[in-house]
């Protein structure tokens, strides 16, 4: 058969949808949502794919997974290759596989997707890792020691994939992670039902298994320095501090009880299981109404979060409209499915409180869309006199997050840009101060996981260049 009557019988298969917990049993409790694809379901959609001679879909991904050849191989049955095929260029597929913007990245250049639907590549990456976790005990073979040693600063994507890079060209790793347990926003951002927090743990034990010493409870800025770090015996250090400090809106109440950061609302319920008080000793209230400011993916995990806790009403308010929205399209779908409700177009102007200092209600303006702004998208402009009162017991600001400082204001002669952000140079990711490199959300601002990762493993390649180089 020629590779176009291929390709136009291919693209009339339909893709296969993933199963998925029940909406409304979903929507109370924190299992996973996604239940992922049974070995037939995976078979089926690995042989859509029309095993291009020129994959695009590799050029879509910032990490260049060999998307054809894991995806041939589930098409063949052997799950066992497909996912070691997956491990030579992404150390966490299971948390791509589950967390990744597909649809804007490798799925986006899927020929299949011109005529029809792509290829669902990141639901197979997610059947070939699970696979792959649950069948394989991982085995690493110890390369040559250097004899050279680097410290991470932060056990996120970022510092974790630059780990295992850096273990695996024979340098000892140590890492230092300010919070208990390791994994950023892995673990303390993205909650449980979207992306368990097992399979997180288990490729931090498999890095450890390598040899990456991990410490926690180590906040670099108090415990040591960047420049202690590298007078005591290390030959270089990456910065991987990622982007956990959170933007507020500048409005009157902000202060209230009952208004929470997006960042401290989700720690308290993923790192802290709060949602188990009094078993967990970090308490996480929610009221019956809560509205959640933003519209991107932490502002859908605090919404669907509120919705398990226990609220009644849960509201998006975002001054723009649908198209606009930064979260991704399957994150949006699944808040809508659960009953989440959308107040688009619409700003928070003030919270007004009660006399014990508790959130009574949300005042809010309605917005319209006027002409193009700097960001190419048509800027949100309030109608006047359009102030309406709506009643709320608590408020999730999740309008972004900057640079995490500590490190960096520790650290002299660390450049910064403008907005705190490190620099670093495009090719070696190495900052101003020799043998100091850094990536992830630290360097690009709030980014996703896999552009972190692939930052990682970019640092970790200049890294080993520059220890080579001082050798
Ligand atoms: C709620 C939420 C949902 C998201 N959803 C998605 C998604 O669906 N898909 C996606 O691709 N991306 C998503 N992202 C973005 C993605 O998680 C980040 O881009 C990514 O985690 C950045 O990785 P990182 O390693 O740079 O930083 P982080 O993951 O933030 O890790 C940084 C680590 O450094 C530690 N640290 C900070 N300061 C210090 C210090 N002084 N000393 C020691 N350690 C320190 C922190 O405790 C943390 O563990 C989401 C982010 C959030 C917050």
């Amino acid at each position: 058969m020629t590779e176009k009557v291929e390709s136009t019988k291919k693209v009339k298969i339909p893709r296969h949808e993933m199963p998925c917990q029940d909406p409304q049993e979903r929507a109370h409790n924190f299992e996973e949502v996604a239940l992922g694809y049974t070995q037939e379901m995976a078979v089926e959609e690995a042989k859509r794919c029309l095993q291009c001679k020129k994959p695009l879909c590799v050029t879509g991904c910032p990490v260049e997974v060999l998307i054809p050849d894991f995806v041939k191989q589930i098409a063949q049955g052997d799950f066992q290759e497909a996912g070691r095929v997956l491990k030579i260029k992404n150390s966490l597929p299971a948390v791509c596989g589950r967390v990744c913007p597909q649809e804007a990245q490798c799925e986006s250049k899927c020929i299949l997707g011109i005529k029809g639907e792509s290829v669902a590549i990141g639901r197979l990456e997610r059947f070939a890792a699970d696979f792959g976790m649950k069948s394989e005990e991982v085995k690493f073979e110890k390369p040559v020691q250097s004899g050279k040693r680097v410290a991470i600063i932060g056990a996120g994507p970022a510092g974790l994939a630059c780990a295992g890079d850096l273990a695996k060209a024979g340098h000892a790793v140590t890492v230092l992670e300010a919070l208990h347990v390791a994994g950023g926003v892995l673990m303390y951002g993205i909650p449980q039902f979207r992306l368990p927090k097992e399979i997180v743990q288990t490729e931090i034990a498999n890095l450890k298994k390598m040899g990456v010493e991990i410490l926690t409870n180590q906040v670099v800025g108090k415990v040591t320095s960047v420049d202690e770090l590298m007078e005591n015996g290390y030959d270089a250090v990456f910065i991987g501090t990622g982007a956990g400090l959170p933007y507020f809106m500048d409005i009157p109440g902000e202060n209230l009880n009952g208004v929470y950061s997006a960042n401290e609302f989700l720690t308290r319920t993923n790192l802290m299981k709060g949602y188990k008080f009094p078993d967990y000793a970090t308490p996480v209230k929610v009221g019956k109404n809560v509205a959640v400011l933003g519209a991107g993916n932490v502002a859908m995990d605090s919404a669907r979060t509120a919705l398990r806790l226990g609220a009644e009403n849960v509201y998006i308010i975002y001054r723009r409209s649908r198209d606009e929205m930064p979260a991704r399209k399957e994150e949006l779908e699944h808040a809508e499915e659960e009953g989440i409700q959308f107040r688009l177009l619409t700003n928070p102007v003030s919270i007004q409180g009660d006399e014990r200092g508790w959130i009574k209600s949300l005042t809010c303006l309605r917005y319209e869309l006027g002409e193009p702004d700097a960001s190419g998208r048509r800027a949100p402009v309030a109608i006047q006199g359009s102030e309406f009162e709506i009643p709320m017991d608590t408020v999730v600001v999740a309008i972004g997050q900057g640079p995490n400082p500590l490190v960096t204001t520790s650290t002299p002669g660390l450049e910064l840009n403008r907005r705190g952000n490190i620099v670093a140079d495009a090719e070696t990711l190495m900052t101003s101060k020799p043998g100091v490199f850094a990536g992830g959300d630290i360097v690009t601002g709030a980014a996703t996981v896999i552009l972190a990762m692939g930052a990682g493993k970019k640092a970790a390649a200049g890294i080993d260049q520059y220890l080579k180089s001082q050798s």
